[in-house]
């Protein structure tokens, strides 16, 4: 008797550029079955274009992380589709303008914790029986090197970005967070990742690494076995400090 494999579901937020459709494209390159989520419909349909000229399979999930509404209609859509997932991979995310910590408004900071902490939350609180249903469920958490407080105020490397309140803020929250649904739910792999300083939309195209190299983290935490790390952070050469 033959049986049919069932590919690995993968659902990747913020998906239409940048890191996500890379980590899209990476992942259906290898045969996983992807669910390309974007809140813009044109954007999203868009990359999915994209992916099939390249002979890649992705199907567009419509959602906006910052609504509830939104992102119940994707689970819908999603539980519509499959039974289980897989790997959710949180990475949707938003910079913010380089306002000095004493000129900072507080609303400004909300801005970005709405989307970079509070959005993620809402994903995966919301995703969890797709990822409960499956075998081996994994999430990653797309965090920043800026979220580590070790690394922004470490001498040699403190400076090299001018200090701000929101992004770095918004990303030491979510490594809280990664660490304490880690705690919380062992059955789960659950880790953050720092992609590192990549040439997408976010950096303005200054960041040195490529698309890949960007997605190198993302796509090894993804990929883990049920023995493999969760509560960690990591980046493309291994455990990076919090
Ligand atoms: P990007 O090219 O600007 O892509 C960000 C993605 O997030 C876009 O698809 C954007 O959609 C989406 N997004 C923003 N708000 C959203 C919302 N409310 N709902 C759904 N999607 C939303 O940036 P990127 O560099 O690929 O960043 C991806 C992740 O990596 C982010 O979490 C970022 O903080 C992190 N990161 C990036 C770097 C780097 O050097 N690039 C370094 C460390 C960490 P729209 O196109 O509709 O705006």
């Amino acid at each position: 008797m033959t049986t049919t494999a069932i590919a690995t579901t993968v659902l990747v937020t913020g998906a239409n550029k940048g890191l996500g459709r890379e980590a899209v494209r990476r992942f259906a390159t290898m045969g996983r079955r992807v669910f390309l989520a974007a809140r813009d419909t044109a954007r999203g349909t868009a990359a999915v274009r994209e992916l099939a000229a390249e002979g890649l399979e992705a199907e567009f999930v419509p959602m906006d992380i910052t609504s509830d509404e939104s992102v119940q209609e994707a689970v819908e859509l999603v539980s519509s589709r499959t039974r289980h997932l897989d790997v959710l991979v949180n990475n949707a995310g938003v910079g913010a303008p380089a306002t000095p910590p004493a000129e900072t408004p507080a609303a400004e900071v909300g801005v970005v914790f709405e989307t970079n902490v509070l959005g993620t939350i809402r994903v995966t609180n919301a995703f969890l029986p797709l990822l409960q249903a499956g075998e081996n469920p994994r999430i990653v958490m797309v965090s920043s090197g800026m979220g580590s407080i070790a690394t922004m105020t470490d001498p040699a490397t403190a400076g090299l970005v001018p200090p701000t309140l929101g992004y770095p803020a918004s990303k030491a929250a979510l490594n809280m967070i990664t660490s304490q649904y880690a705690l919380a739910l062992p059955h789960i792999r659950i880790n953050a990742v720092d992609p590192g300083y990549t040439a997408t939309d976010l950096t303005d195209h200054t960041g040195f690494q490529t698309v890949t190299e960007g997605t190198d983290a993302i796509v090894e935490l993804a990929e883990i076995e049920p023995t493999g790390p969760t509560g960690g952070f990591f980046d493309r050469n291994g455990r990076t400090p919090w």
